[in-house]
């Protein structure tokens, strides 16, 4: 054949630069499912479920407009397991002209097709992925030589280039509202009588290609982690389309103030659910954005909402996956604090007493999901004040997340919630006592420990190693006017309560999986 177009897993949009061109007289579509791509980490059964189904679905899409697709599918036994054996094979038998393939989302793909290309003796051809509203080479370009990159500053220049929530004005350069930053609004609990009623998210029944693969999933990776019972995640563009008009019509209004809310059994709250669908590439963020936006225009929809969600898809998406490309490989392996902890056995179980680690890790191993809050304050920044090594932390994100695929994954665990690059994009390291989760959930309240006691048989472990991080890092984190009030509240504790507190801390590692 001329052109071979290899499309990746989390490439499935018709748009997709590689198919540009296409001739299906002489080129072909190859898409590869391997085994090696489920466990190179442990992947959750739902994850793994939502790549295969999402990329049947997309053959179907292809074949339907009459495109030749070879398709290799995880239960060809005759194929060899690992991805790059696979392409190999493709490769040796088939001798394309050229490889095409729109850049992977993950360095060691990257890697992995260019090293197996170069080996079948095969022209590759890397075309610049456009589902993104800041290209590589924009973003390499405006972080130019800067040491500590900041998302404020990188979003409004977004928000300027793209003209979003931008006012009118003479220069048209003022944000809506004459803020940039609506956070401060955006931080509400949902109070003691709790959330009332969430309506509940669109969600789709399996159709026959999920139902062969969820049964394909079951006999293959029954080990794997999690649950594939309530799978419901949308698998093709047109379901991706109806979760963004759903959360335009009936969630977004109230998104902005809850979004950083927690509360029992409440695994969805007022989020969007859009991750998975923008991470497969089945919708474009910049319909995700203009929706928003036009919701806001058009039907007044509150601004601190609208800005609140805008925020998280125009700027801190667009930048995580900026830094990740200028940050790797080296990303990967930072370790700020030089932790070498083991992750707790539970956050593959959610078998522990801490009642917001056991709703956390419990719905992540029913859905596959957690909100931004859940994953930076609940179990991340337990990890990073706990001394768990960052990549066994990362790995573990990236493997339990529907939506987890490592540009976006690793920027937020290792640089935001574990601080693990040193603050190279966030201003402190995210901690906090479990008073912090007393405050935005009700979590504590069916808890076996006390959030506001510091050592002792029922002291709150996040307490305790809050308190103990604070006493370990107190000279650095004193430097530190983001910090430094910490640092303050500590040095009234006496110093016989610093040492209960390290004690305790200690004894608390030696048995963290059995907290
Ligand atoms: Fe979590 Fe501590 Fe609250 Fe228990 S008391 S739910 S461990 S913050």
């Amino acid at each position: 054949c001329r052109r071979l177009v290899l499309v990746l897993g989390d490439q499935l949009w018709l748009e997709n630069p590689a198919l540009e061109g296409f001739d299906p007289a002489c080129d072909r579509v190859l898409m590869i499912e391997a085994a090696s791509e489920a466990t190179h980490v442990w992947s959750h059964q739902a994850r793994i479920a939502l790549f295969l189904s999402a990329m049947r679905h997309f053959r179907k899409a292809l074949r339907d407009q009459g495109w030749p697709v070879l398709y290799l599918a995880l239960d060809d036994d005759n194929r060899p397991l690992s991805f790059q054996e696979r392409l190999a094979q493709v490769l040796g038998s088939l001798r394309p002209e050229t490889l095409w393939c729109c850049e992977p989302g993950e360095w060691r793909l990257l890697a992995l097709l260019q090293d197996t290309a170069a080996a079948c003796e095969v022209p590759l051809k890397l075309l610049p992925d456009t589902h993104f509203m800041c290209s590589r080479e924009e973003f390499a370009a405006w972080a130019g030589t800067r040491r500590e990159l900041r998302m404020e500053f990188f979003y409004r220049e977004m928000r300027q280039r793209h003209r979003v929530l931008m006012e009118e004005g003479e220069d048209g350069r003022q944000p809506a509202g004459g803020r940039w930053n609506f956070d401060a609004d955006n931080r509400l609990g949902y109070g003691p009588a709790g959330p009332g009623l969430i309506p509940e998210p669109l969600r789709f029944a399996p159709d026959a290609i999920t139902r062969e693969v969820l049964a394909l999933v079951r006999a293959r990776f029954a080990q794997h982690p999690g649950s594939l019972e309530h799978f419901a995640w949308p698998v093709t563009r047109e379901q991706g389309l109806a979760v963004l008009r759903d959360f335009i019509d009936v969630r977004l209004a109230a998104f902005g103030p809850f979004q950083d809310a927690m509360w029992t059994d409440t695994p969805w709250g007022w989020h969007a659910l859009l991750s998975s669908s923008l991470n497969l590439h089945l919708i474009h963020p910049r319909e995700v954005v203009d929706a928003a936006q036009a919701a806001w225009r058009r039907h007044r929809l509150p601004l601190q909402s609208v800005e609140g969600f805008i925020r998280q898809v125009l700027g801190w998406r667009e930048f995580m996956r900026g830094v990740y490309w200028l940050d790797m490989p080296q990303l990967g392996q930072d370790n700020h604090f030089g932790h070498q902890g083991k992750l707790p056995a539970w956050y593959w179980t959610a078998d522990t007493r801490m009642n917001c680690m056991r709703q956390a890790v419990g719905q992540t191993l029913a859905h596959g999901f957690a909100h931004h809050i859940q994953r930076l304050m609940v179990t991340g920044q337990f990890a990073l004040i706990a001394g768990i090594r960052p990549q066994e932390v990362c790995d573990w994100y990236l493997a339990v997340y529907v939506d987890a695929v490592e540009w976006a994954e690793l920027p937020n665990t290792a640089g935001m919630a574990l601080f693990a690059n040193g603050g190279r994009f966030t201003s402190k390291p995210y901690i906090a006592s479990g008073q912090y989760i007393k405050r935005m959930s009700n979590y504590c309240e069916g808890c076996a420990y006390r959030p506001e006691q510091r050592h002792g048989q029922l002291a709150c472990p996040v307490t305790t190693f809050y308190w103990a991080f604070l006493d370990r890092h107190q000279r650095w984190l004193a430097g530190n006017p983001r910090t430094a009030m910490m640092v303050r509240n500590l040095s009234r504790l006496s110093s016989s309560e610093r040492e209960s507190i390290r004690h305790h801390a200690a004894y608390l590692e030696q048995r963290i999986d059995r907290l």
